[in-house]
């Protein structure tokens, strides 16, 4: 039913995400944040699993695909000549120049912030919470990203290099959001981790528009975004941020939180309908039985501009 690459891929990601939870029960970052936090199940059950799972088809299948056969692409032979290791490095490192600019793009521009909002919509932040991303969001960078990958190379590279870059970004997006308390010093200058992204999900102002970078931190500090108490020449009044997610409201539900970037709506409002408070209500028993809160909608949202 599975192939092999689908379960090595899979034991290697549960065995992370086992080290990763550990580590976060054992050395917090912010201490008192639950496993079953607010928005465990949204960001588990509609992102990890229902969207992923359909934008992978999506993107492989009908955007990818559709846009090889266009091409009448048959792969680059120079490229499928390089070893697996290099492919991995090149598409990486490529891959990861882009995200910076375009991740920095999006916390500056106020439509493209739209589409990157409920990513830091998470008013907790440990290893699931990187999984929250506008369905919009993860379309463009996944085309970008693994477009190349799939046109560059032959079928075969492609079936090896592909896994491994997705297992590799699983593997890192986990970690830079763990709620684990790291001190690993001037490796932050060159590996991204979670001291410099919890300050980027961080609701302090005064650091808004830093720590762009995905898995090479070279290039905040390269272009001048790096932020990180100890090692960047700007310091804040506070070692570690006191609070996290959108200076704004937003919708706690998914198909609310998409709609959200289209079309700013009072979601009190929303709720008074009959049909969605008959659709928020079913789901608070189920979700209150793991954690308080969650399935709450929201408050009124003020019209956020380009908050980052
Ligand atoms: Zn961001
Ligand atoms: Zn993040």
């Amino acid at each position: 039913m599975f192939d092999t690459t689908f379960l090595i891929t899979t034991g290697i990601l549960v065995g992370w995400i086992c080290i990763v939870v550990t580590l976060e029960h054992l050395y917090p970052y912010t201490k008192g944040v639950k496993f079953f936090r607010k928005g465990f199940w949204l960001d588990m059950v509609w992102y990890t699993f229902i969207q992923s799972y359909l934008l992978g088809i999506l993107i492989n299948s009908y955007i990818i695909a559709p846009i090889k056969i266009k091409l009448n692409y048959h792969g680059s032979e120079t490229l499928s000549h390089w070893p697996i290791w290099a492919l991995v490095l090149l598409f990486l490192f490529t891959h990861d120049f882009y995200i910076y600019w375009f991740h920095r793009l999006q916390h500056n521009t106020k439509w493209l912030w739209r589409t990157h909002e409920a990513h830091h919509s998470n008013k907790e932040v440990d290893w699931l919470a990187g999984s929250r991303s506008h369905a919009l969001e993860i379309i463009i960078n996944q085309t970008i990203e693994f477009a190349p990958i799939v046109l560059l190379l032959d079928v075969k590279s492609a079936a090896i290099v592909v896994p491994i870059k997705a297992l590799l970004d699983a593997v890192w997006g986990i970690w830079i959001h763990a709620n684990i308390d790291v001190h690993s010093g001037k490796l932050q200058y060159i590996i991204n981790g979670p001291e410099m992204h919890q300050w980027h999900h961080s609701d302090h102002q005064e650091v808004f528009y830093s720590n762009y970078s995905t898995k090479f931190a070279f290039w905040d500090w390269i272009f001048g975004t790096g932020f990180l108490p100890g090692l960047s020449p700007r310091q804040y009044k506070v070692m570690k941020p006191e609070k996290f997610g959108l200076p704004y409201d937003f919708p706690q539900d998914y198909f609310m939180q998409h709609w959200f970037a289209f079309h700013r709506f009072d979601v009190k409002k929303i709720e008074s309908i009959p049909v969605v408070r008959t659709y928020i209500d079913w789901k608070k028993p189920i979700l209150r039985i793991f954690v308080k809160e969650d399935g709450d909608s929201v408050t009124t949202p003020s019209d956020p501009q380009t908050t980052k």
